[in-house]
């Protein structure tokens, strides 16, 4: 087949031994392609590194906000807020505060007659729960206004609120020279009452009271006796005279401290919630149920108590004419189980 014959053929011209066909290599393509990827890797590797600083730098800031609230609760303060995130703590326990006395039952008062005790309670056990419910603490009051329950309903109220721990506050009445805060508790001197006792009267103290009268157990004058609300009540309980309404000195005190009084009752309060294990030092709940006191538990269908080791015993009489030797009081939270049975052994529900 002639040259010819193949291009008609085939419409080309036929390759011929040793001849081949020509690549054309373009070299100056090939060096800008070479150059655009070596930019394109340069790019990549820059910005994965960009990246991985930026992933580092926020693992860094966030553990900076671990640090700070852990430090935050270490020492229970916030006074480095300012520049460090805050993360409010929340504990996990109830508190029942009872303002003593309320509506027609003004309480005691002053010498002008004026100050009623019924409106120190309440004022101070709102202050308590605002400080309080600030740190997470669930609060119930027995009286949200003026008005007066009788002390079975209080007891109650504060069973039935679930309550871990209760307290109930008044202010003590007597002679002028009498002054200074004194804290009660059930006479079976139960372990976790007595603690919350102390702890509140510490604080207190170290703010600064006119006398320290110390945590007493059972009833002024009586000490076979309970105040009711430290007898029907389940969870460890005490009853805080807070100063004597009759002393210019106590009541002066009282005003002057008002907020630090309800701040360092409220710190107490936590304290003794964590000490008892009722929460973590991070404010979570490990006590399983209401926290219970080991004073007998008042059962109120049979109007009995249950001692710690399965005893049943009646409240103790109590003769409501008792006075201390030196105190007159005039506080009407007298015991209200006149009627009710001695108990043999003396023990007292
Ligand atoms: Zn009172």
């Amino acid at each position: 087949m002639t040259d010819e014959e193949f291009r008609e053929k085939y419409g080309r011209d036929p390759v011929k031994p040793g001849q081949h066909t020509k690549v054309k290599v373009y070299w100056d393509r090939i060096i800008i392609a070479l150059v655009l990827i070596i930019l394109l890797i340069f790019g990549i590797v820059k910005g994965i590194m960009a990246i991985a600083g930026a992933i580092k730098g926020s693992d860094d800031s966030s553990s900076e906000v671990t640090d700070a609230a852990v430090s935050v609760s270490d020492d229970g303060s916030s006074d480095d807020s300012d520049t460090q995130p805050q993360q409010a703590q929340s504990y996990q326990f109830i508190v029942c505060l009872d303002p003593g006395h309320g509506g027609e039952d003004g309480g005691a008062t002053d010498k002008s007659g004026k100050r009623w005790e019924k409106d120190d309670t309440f004022n101070m056990c709102s202050k308590i729960k605002e400080y309080l419910e600030a740190k997470g603490v669930t609060v119930v009051l027995t009286r949200d206004d003026d008005r007066l329950l009788s002390l079975e309903e209080i007891c109650i109220a504060a069973n039935d609120s679930k309550a871990d721990l209760f307290v109930s506050i008044h202010r003590n009445s007597a002679d002028e020279k009498f002054k200074g805060v004194e804290i009660w508790v059930n006479n079976h001197e139960p372990q976790a009452d007595t603690l919350l006792a102390s702890n509140l009267l510490t604080a207190l103290d170290r703010v600064g009271i006119n006398e320290n009268r110390n945590v007493n157990y059972g009833f002024i004058g009586e000490p076979q006796s309970n105040y009711q609300v430290n007898r029907q009540t389940h969870m460890p309980s005490c009853l805080v005279e807070l100063g004597f309404i009759t002393n210019d000195k106590d009541n002066e005190l009282l005003d002057k401290n008002f907020d630090a009084y309800a701040e360092a009752m409220a710190d107490s309060l936590i304290q003794t919630a964590k000490e008892l294990g009722i929460v973590n030092e991070d404010g979570s709940r490990l006590h399983e149920g209401q926290y219970l006191s080991s004073k007998p538990q008042w059962n109120r269908e049979t109007n009995t108590y249950m001692t710690e080791n399965g005893e049943v015993v009646f409240a103790d009489a109590i003769d409501p004419n008792a006075e201390d030797k030196n105190l007159k009081r005039t506080d009407v939270e007298q015991p209200q189980q006149t009627t009710q049975q001695t108990n043999n052994d003396g023990t007292v529900g």
